[in-house]
Parts: structure tokens; sequence; C-alpha cells
């Protein structure tokens, strides 16, 4: 042994005793946190008592209001200038009527089926929408991305036309890692993306063709979610632009068009996804009419604070969405989407770790702020708006932490971080996670785009690092593929449909409770600590958040 290393140890001993009592006060917060609080939670939160959980509803009011109230019984003071709530100013969009999509020009006149053909709204506010004879565009995947040297719209003017593209991107399409991220979809693959460019291009009206597994979900999710009134925030991308049809097609209903067109689609879309691409002009037209209702709503973020002692303006940030698809006219059954594990358990988790913060028997030097956003299922809007307006200060924001649907599947060896290896953040979870045999993995499916599907995303736009953790796939009893095969089932029967239930007698509480110690546990050790972890080099929102920490300076 060296003297240094000697000095060394002599150096840590006096430290344990220290550091052994936080572990136990550790330990008896998260003690607190237990399956039958958790239950209790879940069973009213997901109830039909709250309706679904739409925006704007009275399920809104009375989730919103129970949240308060427990943040309230729980000793957590109202984040908001004495208020729990931070309202969010939103315009909900409604088609009225029957919508018309009529393809013309080609070998046949094409009708086609809402709701079975194709699913559309518009982002304006106009009574009614009427797209005349628009000539129709295939531009592949509809994407602009100079980082990965892509340009589907290259020489290309679609002004009132209408763009008709591919779901995903050309990296998923192919497998080539060198093509974008190859398997792992890109923010160019999402959706909200393409219909954002489109929207940039001054296109009149945009069609996206679905595919279940470049989508990462079937038809009857994009049924469900484009089916009623969909939100913007009153300031949205869609503002000023002229935009008027947000649309979908299955892609049975693509094979008609292309087939009218006289075109083979297998081999256009294989095309589309390689280097060379050129966008054609289809000799199609596109008529669509439906009648519109905009109205100028309100929505609620619930927020409460625990404060820290030492450094309470600096703050963690703990969110979960509490809203879901409300009730809506399904074929058979039942109507109420109660959004059990998507997303009562996230909701009833962040309870959970706030009642066990208030047990801690020394109060921790962070404030911890817990964020129950609105609107993620329209397009996280709650959590862009809070981003936008944030309660607190962006730069004393040390790192967010969100629960979305937690894992019902029992224990794992593992929890997931969507996008692992993009901040500092990981190295808390990895170190909690260490203490219990447990570590980190990267999302298993990445083709599916999970890191732009919730909250965490909006905050890592803006900068603030955030942390998507789920659930694992190492299932202790069970093993991977079991476990992978449970989610996959889930999601092709459950996700984003009335049968979202809470169902206590086929869920496993011990694998949750273990997964809730741990995103505890992450933000504790955060609010212990002096550091602002950062975004690791080369991931697109450092430069941000290095902006934003130099103003803070
Ligand atoms: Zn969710």
């Amino acid at each position: 042994m060296t003297v240094k290393k000697f000095l060394l140890i002599f150096m840590i001993l006096p430290a344990l005793p220290g550091c052994q009592v936080e572990n136990k006060n550790i330990r008896t917060a998260s003690d607190s946190i237990t399956a039958e609080g958790l239950k209790t939670q879940i069973s009213v939160i997901a109830s039909d008592d709250f309706q679904g959980r739409f925006p704007a509803t009275a399920g809104e009011t009375k989730t919103i209001n129970y949240l308060a109230g427990q943040f309230k019984n729980m000793g957590l003071e109202p984040a908001n200038n004495g208020s729990y709530f931070q309202e969010v100013p939103l315009v909900k969009i409604t088609p009225e009527g029957d919508m018309s999509l009529r393809v013309t020009g080609g070998k046949s006149n094409l009708d086609l089926k809402y709701a079975d053909d194709f699913m559309g709204n518009t982002p304006q506010t106009s009574d009614t929408v009427k797209i005349d004879n628009s000539e129709i565009v295939f531009v592949g995947y509809g994407i602009i991305a100079p980082e990965y040297n892509w340009n589907d719209y290259a020489g290309l003017d679609v002004k009132g036309k209408t763009v008709l593209m591919l779901v995903n991107d050309p990296g998923y399409a192919t497998g080539d890692t060198t093509l974008f991220t190859g398997k792992a979809m890109t923010y160019y693959g999402r959706w909200t993306y393409k219909y954002e460019e489109a929207a940039r291009q001054g296109a009149a009206a945009v069609i996206i063709i679905h595919e279940t597994d470049a989508a990462g979900y079937p038809w009857g999710v994009v049924r469900n979610s484009f089916s009623g009134p969909q939100f913007y925030l009153e300031e949205n991308e869609f503002t000023g632009s002229v935009l008027k049809f947000k649309a979908w097609v299955t892609t049975e209903a693509a094979r008609m068009i292309f087939g009218s067109a006289g075109m083979d689609y297998d081999q256009t879309i294989q095309t589309a996804a390689k280097r060379g691409f050129v966008p054609s002009d289809m000799h199609l037209k596109a008529s669509v009419y439906f009648r519109n209702k905009a109205e100028h709503v309100k929505s609620n973020n619930v927020a409460a604070v625990w404060p820290g002692k030492d450094r309470k303006d600096e703050y963690i940030i703990y969110t979960a969405h509490w809203d879901h698809f409300g009730i809506r006219y399904v074929a058979e059954g039942d109507s109420i989407f109660n959004g059990a594990v998507d997303n009562a358990t996230g909701v009833a988790a962040m309870l959970e770790i706030a009642n066990a913060f208030t047990r801690l028997p020394k109060k921790q030097d962070r404030s911890i702020l817990f964020l129950s956003v609105t609107c993620e299922e329209q397009g996280l809007l709650g959590s862009e708006y809070y981003a936008k307006h944030p309660l607190f200060p962006l730069n004393r924001t040390v790192g967010v932490i969100n629960m979305d649907a937690l894992n019902i599947f029992g224990r794992t060896k593992d929890m997931t971080i969507t996008g692992l290896g993009y901040s500092q953040l990981d190295n808390y979870v990895e170190q909690v996670l260490k203490k219990y045999g447990r570590y980190a993995r990267p999302d298993p499916e990445p083709e599916k785009g999970g890191y732009f599907r919730s909250d965490h995303f909006s905050f890592a736009r803006a900068g603030v690092p955030s942390l998507n953790l789920s659930g694992g796939v190492e299932n202790i009893e069970h093993g991977r593929e079991w476990a992978l095969a449970q989610k996959n089932a889930w999601t092709m029967q459950h996700y984003h449909k009335p049968s979202d239930n809470y169902d206590p007698d086929h869920w496993d509480f011990p694998g949750m409770i273990a997964d809730i110690r741990i995103y505890f546990e992450v933000g504790y050790d955060l609010s212990v600590s002096t550091e602002f972890p950062d975004w690791n080099p080369g991931i697109p929102h450092k430069a941000l958040r290095d902006k934003m920490m130099e103003a803070g300076r």
C-alpha cells in the first residue's frame, strides 16, 4: 500500500457514519413507497369517475383537483403564486360532420373512407376546410436534414400542393447505418416533424402513409388519437402557415392511390429510402372538405414544490402527464379511455415519490418540483408550455425525470434510459441501479422513436437535461424474450385503447415499486448534489444549455 492510498482510505473513513445515516434516511423514506399506496392512487386516477381525464372537460377538473388535494395534504407548496395550477391556453379544433377525401385524375377516382382508409384534421381555426384539386406530390419521407445530407424537397415548390409521404426515416427503412441513425428513429421520422416541415414548405395538405412497423403502433392508434378534437397551444408551429389538412392513410389506401397513378408502391418506397431519390408528381389531385369548430379553451399543469434546505432556488423536476383520451365513441362496449398504465401509473408514482420526500428525516438541499402536465397525448403540449413559460428559471433547473407508463410485468434486472448516452444524468441512474444489482440499458426498440414521444423531450428541446427512465426488459423470472413479447402484446391490444384499464389481478406491483424507488433515489441524489449534470458533447441540446448557463452566471 502506498502512502497516498493509505491517506486516501484514512480520509474516507470518518465520512462513513454520516453516509450510513444518509442511507438509513433514504431507506426510511423509500420504504414509505408501497404497493398499497400505489394501488389506492391508481384505482382513483384510472377510475371511470375521472372520465378518461380529457383536457378541458369535467374529467380534467376532477383529476387536477384530486392531485392538488393530494399535494396539499402532504404539505407541498403550490408552485404558481399560491396556486397548484399553471393554466395552459389552447385552441381545441374539432372536425364536424362527414370528412371527405377524394383523389382524382388517375385511372379511377377514389373516395377514401374516413376512419377505415384515412384520418385527418386541421390546425386552422376556420369554420370549413376546403381543398380543391390540389396536386399530389410523393415526397418520400418528407425530410430536410442537412446534417444527414438529405433533402426530399430539393428543387420542389409544394406551395398549395398535397404532399404524400412515408412515416419514419430512410435509416429505418433500409437498416443502413450510414443513413440517418440506422434502425433507430430520428426526430425526422416522427410525424410531428413531417407536418411541421410541410407547413414550412407552404403545402396545403400532408398525407402520411401509415405502416404498423415503421410507426411503432397499429392503425387503431392513429384512428383513436386522430378522431375527435385536437389541441394546439395558442401560439403554435402552424400559426401563420397555410397548412389546412394533416392526414394519415392506411398502407392499403396508399396502394390504391399509387395504383390509380399507375405507380408501383413497393418499388417507389424502396427508391424513396435511397440516396438520389427524386420526388414525383403523381398527376393526381386531392380534394378535401369538412366542417370544423375551433374553441379557445384552457387546461392546466399541476405543479407542487417540496422546498429544499440549502439551495432551494435550484430545482429537480419530476414529470408525469395526467391526461388521456377521455370518453369517445367506440363501436362496442367500453367507451372510457381510462389510461391506467398510460399514465395513471406515472402520476401515482409521482404522488408516492412526493410523499417519500416528505418522510425524509432531514430536508434535501435542492427543491423538488412535481409537475403533472396536461396534453401529452395531444403532442406534449403541457410540457412544451411549461418549458416556454417556466415557473422557475430553466438554468436553475438541474434535471427532469419523466415517468410515463410504468412496467406492469414484474421485476427486471435493468431499467431503460431512452436516449442513454445523451447526458450525465445517466451516471446518477447507473449509480442507484448498481446499489440494487441492476443496470441501465438503452431503448430496446429505438426504431419506435420513444425518445420523441413523452414529456422529457419538451425539456430536452428547450436545453434542460432530462431523462426518460422506464421499465426494463430483462425480467428476473421469465427473461427478456418473454418480457418483450408481453410488452408488444400490450401495445397491440391496449395502448391508447379503452381497454387500458386498471387490472390489479394481473399487474405485478413489486416490479413497479422497485422502479419507483429508483426514481425516488435518483431525484434524491440530484437534490443533494452541487453538480449541474450536462448534455454530453455532440448532443444537439447541449448548445442551448451552454447558452442559458452562461447567461445565468
Ligand atoms: Zn403516456
